[in-house]
This record gives structure tokens, C-alpha cells and sequence, in this order.
């Protein structure tokens, strides 16, 4: 499969690779993961695919038609996806939702690396050891959902979920409780959770371009040394993080998610270590530019 030197050269042995949602042409993937190829020297290419939601299954159908070897798929079909593919994996079942498909010889494989890719992302650019640390999870939208069942791996002493509706919060909490304490609370119990907290994670929408001058919490609530952490990426630095910093508190945003979530697809489709810090220079630069 590989051939070092050869950059993105496209050739009858070129291996396909893509991405599955609908809006489509705003997403960083292709650029990342053709510099991945490109840096590894596999000769793979990727594109981009405006799908929609009817025409999903037929698109199951065309990867196995066709042999396309690997997929991200990004909303809105992380969940419609499953019910077209032929086994899925245990994680993302228990999460709900699939962001990864391999190709095995036809047999379409599904799995979930967002929530790994994040904790990956957390692990090396914040917080190496997250045993016994106290988490606050601000949301409980599909990123929560993953990002909490890898979480609760790693053996936190609590994870605690607030939630605009609290309903959803208890509904996520109670699905994934298990191996560690997970618990929801009310909008009004965010500011004592987060005083006592290690790690104050933003998984909602708020902040995010172009509406950058919200941010979800008063940063007075955390505690100077906590780790600040958001899933956003445009911009590169919220408002909350950027609160966050002023307060004390060690930051991490929403850029490194992204790239090991990637980084994560491009190891299962290839047997690989994936080339993150070049991924990250290329969707940096694009960010930037
Ligand atoms: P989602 O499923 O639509 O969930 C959105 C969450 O945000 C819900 O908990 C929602 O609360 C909350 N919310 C939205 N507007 C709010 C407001 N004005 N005040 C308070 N809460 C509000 O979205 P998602 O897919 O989880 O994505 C959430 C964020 O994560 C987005 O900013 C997205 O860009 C980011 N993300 C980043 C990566 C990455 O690779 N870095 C990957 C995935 C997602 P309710 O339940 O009350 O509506």
C-alpha cells in the first residue's frame, strides 16, 4: 500500500478514501487527510461527498461496489449510517453514533473516533493523568455523547453533565453510568460544580463563529489551575478560553479533537501511525489563511 516518495500520484492502484454530510464543503478532511497520505507516502486519495439523507444506503452500497477503503461520515448521519453498515463497533454502539467506516474486503466496519480523538487531543496538550480528576461537561449533544463514554475509560473520580435541558442531561448520564459517577445538573448548579472542578469542558455550541463574543460560563467560576477545555476550533480561541487564561487556568481547544479523531480513522484504515503533526500544520494553515 505504500509508497514512499510518491506523494497524492493517482494511479490504478490509488486506494479512495472520503467524506459522507450534508453541508460538506466547509470540512477541514480532505485537506488533512491528503497531506496524511501525501507525508506517509500511501498512495490514497480523499475527497469530499455532498450526500443526502435518502441516499445514504445507496451510498453504503457504492462504497462496496466500489472498494473504497475508508470513510468519515459527519452530520447529520453519524446515526442513519448504522442500520447500512455490517458490524459496529462496540464503542460506537454504546455511544450511538458513527464517524468512521473501514472497508474489509466488503464487510463495512463502523466506529467512533471523536470521542478518543479528544481525549487523546486532552491528554497530550493539557492534562496527562485523568484519574481521579473532577469533570464538568457543559452540554449533552452528540460531541458529549462521545466525548463522556471515553472519558469514563479513563477513570475520572466524577464526571458531571449540565445541560440547557436537563432532561437530555439525565438521559445521557444515565445511558453511559457504568464504571464511574456520572451525574446531571440543572444550568443553576453549574457554578459550584465548576468552582470544584479540574476540568471545565465546553461541548456546546456557544462561542463558536460568528457568534464569539458568547461564552457558556463566567470564568470567575473556575478555579485558577483547572483545566479549560472547549470543543470549538473557529476560533482557535474562545472567549471562554480566552477568560479561562486570564483566570489562571491551563487552556486546550477544540483543534486537536479534530485532528486525532483523524488521526485515529487514518490508523484503522491503515495499519499506521498517523502523521498528527503534520495534519495539524495543514488544517492550521488553512484555518489561518
Ligand atoms: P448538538 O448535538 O447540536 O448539541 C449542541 C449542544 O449545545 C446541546 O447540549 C445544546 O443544548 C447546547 N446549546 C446550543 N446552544 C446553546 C445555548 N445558546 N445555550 C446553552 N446551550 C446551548 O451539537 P454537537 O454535534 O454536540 O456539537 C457541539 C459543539 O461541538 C459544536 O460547537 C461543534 O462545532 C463542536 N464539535 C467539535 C468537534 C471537534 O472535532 N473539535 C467535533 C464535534 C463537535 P440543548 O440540549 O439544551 O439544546
Amino acid at each position: 500500500m505504500t509508497n514512499a516518495g510518491a506523494g497524492n500520484r493517482i494511479d490504478s492502484n490509488t486506494l479512495l478514501f472520503g467524506v459522507i454530510g450534508n453541508p460538506i464543503r466547509h470540512s477541514k478532511s480532505p485537506i488533512m487527510m491528503n497531506r496524511a497520505f501525501r507525508e506517509t507516502g500511501i498512495n490514497g486519495v480523499y475527497a469530499a461527498f455532498h450526500v443526502t439523507s435518502d441516499r445514504v444506503g445507496d451510498f453504503a452500497a457504492g462504497v462496496r461496489a466500489m472498494g473504497i477503503r475508508g470513510v468519515n461520515v459527519t452530520i447529520p448521519h453519524k446515526l442513519d449510517i448504522m442500520s447500512a453498515l455490517d458490524e459496529i463497533d462496540p464503542s460506537a454502539q454504546a455511544i450511538g453514533a458513527v464517524n468512521t467506516i473501514v472497508n474489509d474486503d466488503g464487510r463495512l466496519i463502523g466506529y467512533n473516533t471523536d470521542g478518543i480523538g479528544y481525549v487523546r487531543s486532552l491528554k497530550e496538550e493539557a492534562e496527562r493523568e485523568l484519574a481521579g480528576k473532577r469533570i464538568v461537561v457543559i452540554g449533552a449533544g452528540g460531541a458529549a455523547r462521545g466525548i463522556i463514554f471515553a472519558l469514563a475509560n479513563e477513570m475520572p473520580d466524577r464526571i458531571t453533565i449540565a445541560n440547557r435541558s436537563v432532561e437530555r442531561a439525565k438521559a445521557l448520564a444515565d445511558s453511559l453510568h457504568g464504571k464511574v459517577e456520572i451525574r446531571a445538573i440543572s444550568m443553576e448548579g453549574l457554578q459550584s460544580a465548576c468552582t470544584e472542578a479540574d476540568i471545565v469542558i465546553n461541548t456546546t455550541s456557544v462561542g463558536m463563529f460568528p457568534n464569539t463574543d458568547e461564552t457558556p460560563i463566567d470564568a470567575s467560576w473556575l478555579r485558577p489551575g483547572a483545566v479549560a477545555s472547549d470543543l470549538i476550533y473557529n476560533p482557535l480561541k474562545t472567549r471562554f478560553l480566552h477568560e479561562a487564561e486570564q483566570r489562571g487556568c491551563r487552556i486546550h481547544g477544540g483543534l486537536g479533537m479534530f485532528i486525532y479523531q483523524g488521526a485515529y480513522a487514518f490508523e484503522y484504515w491503515t495499519g499506521q501511525p498517523a502523521p498528527a503533526a503534520a495534519m495539524r500544520e495543514t488544517v492550521l494553515a488553512s484555518l489561518q489563511g
